[in-house]
């Protein structure tokens, strides 16, 4: 199985994709979170990536080709994308990476989620900052107040879900994201799921579709 999700931020994907792949032993690739772990470390792709993300605008592709290439040939029998690709030119890139690499796309799923939705998920979303667990203010709350239900960690809000990034991160992703959707429905490849609904609802309208093969 070799899956895309496509989808705004926080539509839900890392949380689905994350569910998905450990319910079928799959490898979890999320750009967002490799480029994040590289700024942590202080590579020269995070300091490539930094000033790019903290505005909400798009790492530029060659610099995303380059980084999920050397991840996939870590040779991963099967793999789920979250976060990319995110331009037809990343769409592209994939594509003659896969070839030569021998593999294909099994399916890409999206996450259809409104933007008023969105805006609301994204000013309550706080993450973990010690195991990067997620909870919503609203919706899914930690036992105890800003504490990591699991190790006791310190919740936080990414820098980026402040609201006048969010708005720049939702402009980008329907000029750039959303008409790739395109690219993947002409292959017949795309499927689009309603992910208003709550994430045991969305998970169970993924799994169905996963299992028939659509
Ligand atoms: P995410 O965690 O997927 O919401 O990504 C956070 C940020 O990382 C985005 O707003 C971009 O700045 C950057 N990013 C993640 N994935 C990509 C990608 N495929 N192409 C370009 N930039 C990306």
């Amino acid at each position: 199985m070799r899956l895309i999700f496509l989808g705004a931020p926080g539509s839900g994907k890392g949380t689905q994709a994350k569910r998905l792949a450990k319910k079928y032993g799959c490898e979890h690739i999320s750009s967002g979170d490799l480029l994040r772990q590289a700024i942590r470390d202080r590579t020269p792709l995070g300091l490539k990536a930094q000033h790019f993300m903290n505005a909400g605008e798009l790492v530029p592709d060659d610099v995303v080709l380059g980084m999920i290439k050397e991840e996939l040939t870590k040779t991963y029998r099967c793999f789920i994308f979250d976060g990319f690709p995110r331009t037809g030119a990343q769409a592209e890139g994939l594509d003659k990476i896969l070839d030569e690499l021998g593999m294909r796309i099994s399916m890409v799923i999206s996450l259809e989620v409104s933007d008023a939705l969105i805006i609301e998920r994204l000013a309550f979303r706080r993450l973990c900052s010690k195991c990067g667990h997620e909870y919503n203010l609203k919706t899914r709350l930690p036992k105890s107040e800003n504490i990591c239900d699991f190790c006791n960690g310190e919740l936080q809000q990414r820098h980026d879900d402040d609201a006048d990034i969010v708005k720049n991160r939702l402009l980008v992703y329907h000029e750039k994201t959303k008409p790739i959707e395109d690219f993947y429905r002409s292959r017949g490849l795309l499927v689009e799921i309603d992910g208003s609904k709550n994430i045991d609802d969305v998970f169970d309208a993924i799994t169905k579709v996963v299992d028939n093969g659509k």
